[in-house]
């Protein structure tokens, strides 16, 4: 009896060290996803056997005889814990201490299962079931090393055309299940290209909407041009997600060994490069890395970092274009112009940079910059009584920060602006995408007095509905609609018809790039009054713009003139 008890708590106390332990070794050293993970979990697993079983022992071996099999158990157990957990338990402790042998057998396979299941974990993308970046990478850098034959090889980077949008309008779930589609897709492509001689491949799933594929043995360059259009093709192909219909679109950049790259890394570099070209060049399209195209990523990184340090060294300024309502005959409002006041190169114009700021998302900060600056001077105007409305230009990349609100309410705060002094003009396109939030944010700022503009109206497209529901008050008709107004009957017709449209939404039209007076004249008869252009007025710093157009000095109160001064003198 006295031994029976003995027993059971020796044991008890042995589960509990053992268990304490393994729960120790987790708690302090498992980090879940890392690599080193399967190596931690089996280590912590059979650690912890070892210290249970040896504690177990050492309790049992006062009250029983069975030292050679536990000394059998515990060379067992060290030999699993260097990563032996394939060998049956021995004979012997399965006939002395037979619960001891079932409990490490069900361990020892319990371990396995696991470690393959933290091993498909670690390699496999958990939506696609392709390589993830780590698998993808590790087994190109072995077809790299491991390479005797002379040929070509091929890396593809991929990227979805129109992916966010299905993420954004149909939902995560829809999303993941496209990707899915995507990756057995991409799976077909390389089985039939394996059918036709090109090798086998492998395919992988780096982050997001981007996939790689890798083809170790090609015959050349052309061989992957032809791969190429088959993803293409195959991903051009519409998705059918239940009762939904997606078309997608793939751009394509294309990097070979060992023309363009010798490592995993230079391949990789290379074809993102491409890709890039590729998206920028108009979407759904395959381009090729060339050393152009190097050159002109290598501009761009550069352009990249002189931005960020012309944002530090204060090299940016506003010009002021008036928008002229010839009926007051009178500006109503300027747009705000940003321009680069490089210290080596002339004036630089926001065509130059304002695209990489926004790819690099300089945008933001840039953004920032502009968005403090015009609050500042809207502010300055309304202290000296002028009314007229500043309008800031907004980016897709600056709308959608989280906090992008919260800034412009801080920098009108601060600066004590008046809201009705300030204008958010944002893109014809970015307007038909905006979501709940932005939309809510937009009408609260209407509530409180700022004006906001679709600019460059079309050159997008447009809903129409949705137009009627959006929270603007003025529509800014891009230049290339009126361009032709005067000599082409066509271009009349058109121009007459959306303005119509727009002012039957209520909403005010602005016609943008006004280069004579022809132009005026028909647009008038058209309905329109309000104009912004070259013919009326080139953009200007902020002081000649209030000698002309905020009145001129001599019909300006004492206020304003010595506010004229100031910055004359400033
Ligand atoms: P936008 O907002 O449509 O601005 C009007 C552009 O048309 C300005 O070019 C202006 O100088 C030009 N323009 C005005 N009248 C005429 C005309 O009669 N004929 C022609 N051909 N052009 C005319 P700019 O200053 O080079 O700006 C180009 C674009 O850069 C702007 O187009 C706007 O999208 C962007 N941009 C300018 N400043 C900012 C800014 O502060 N932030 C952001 N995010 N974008 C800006
Ligand atoms: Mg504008
Ligand atoms: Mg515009």
């Amino acid at each position: 009896m006295r031994g029976v008890t003995l027993k059971s708590r020796a044991t008890a106390f042995a589960c509990s060290a053992g268990a304490l332990v393994f729960i120790l070794s987790l708690v302090l050293g498992y980090t879940p996803d890392q690599p080193d993970d399967i190596g931690h979990i089996s280590r912590a697993l059979i650690i912890a056997i070892l210290c249970g079983t040896m504690s177990w022992a050492s309790a049992r071996q006062t009250v029983a005889t069975t030292a050679t099999a536990i000394d059998t158990a515990t060379d067992r157990l060290l030999s699993a814990a260097h990563g032996d957990l394939q060998s049956p338990v021995p004979a012997d402790i399965a006939h002395e201490l037979p619960d001891l042998a079932v409990a490490m057998e069900s361990l020892f396979s319990q371990v396995r299962t696991n470690l393959d299941h933290v091993q498909t974990l670690a390699l496999f993308d958990q939506i696609t079931g392709l390589a993830n970046r780590t698998s993808f990478c590790r087994q190109v850098e072995r077809h790299l090393a491991e390479r005797v034959e002379e040929g070509k090889a091929a890396l593809f980077f991929i990227d979805l055309d129109g992916f966010k949008s299905v993420n954004d309008t149909l939902g995560h779930a829809a999303g993941d299940q496209l990707l899915a589609r995507v990756a057995g897709r991409l799976r077909e492509v390389v089985m039939a290209q394996v059918s036709a001689g090109s090798g086998d491949a492998v395919i992988g799933r780096l982050a997001g909407d981007e996939f790689t594929m890798f083809f170790p043995n090609l015959p050349g360059q052309s061989a992957a041009a032809r791969i190429a259009r088959a993803i293409q093709f195959a991903l051009g192909e519409r998705f059918d997600l239940g009762s939904q219909h997606v078309d997608l679109g793939a751009s394509i950049g294309i990097a070979c060994y060992p023309d363009h790259g010798d490592t995993l890394t230079a391949l990789l570099r290379a074809a993102d490069v491409a890709m890039y070209h590729a998206k920028h060049n108009g979407r759904g399209r395959a381009e090729m890395y060339t050393a152009q195209l190097a050159l002109e990523a290598a501009d761009r990184a550069d352009l990249e970092r002189e931005l960020v340090l012309a944002l530090q060294r204060n090299e940016f300024l506003l010009e002021f274009q008036p928008q002229i309502d010839i009926g007051k005959g009178s500006a109503v409002a300027a747009e705000a112009l940003v321009r680069w006041a490089h210290p080596e190169r002339d004036l630089i114009m926001p065509g130059s940079f304002v695209p990489v700021a926004e790819e690099s998302g300089v945008i933001v900060a840039l953004g920032d910059w502009v968005m403090d600056k015009v609050c500042e001077t809207a502010a300055r105007w309304a202290a000296i009584g002028i009314s007229q409305r500043i309008a800031i230009n907004i980016s897709t990349r600056e709308l959608g920060q989280a906090d992008f609100f919260l800034r412009l309410r801080h920098a009108i705060a601060t600066h004590k602006t008046p809201p009705a002094m300030l204008e958010l003009e944002i893109s014809e396109s970015l307007a038909m995408e905006m979501e709940q939030r932005i939309l809510n944010q937009l009408a609260a700022l209407r509530r409180d007095g700022v004006r906001v503009a679709i600019d460059d109206f079309g050159t997008g497209y447009s809903n129409l509905s949705r137009l009627k529901e959006l929270p603007v008050d003025r529509i800014k008709i891009d230049r290339s609609l009126v361009r032709d107004i005067a000599t082409s009957a066509e271009a009349r017709t058109i121009c007459s018809a959306v303005v119509g449209l727009i002012q039957g939404l209520g909403l005010e039209v602005v016609v943008e790039g006004i280069e004579n007076e022809a132009q005026i004249d028909m647009l008038r008869i058209i309905g329109c009054t309000q104009f912004q252009g070259y013919h009326l007025a080139m953009p200007t710093g902020e002081l000649d713009y209030l000698d002309r157009f905020a009145g001129t000095i001599t019909s300006v109160g004492p206020e304003r003139q010595s506010h004229l001064l100031f910055l004359r003198q400033s």
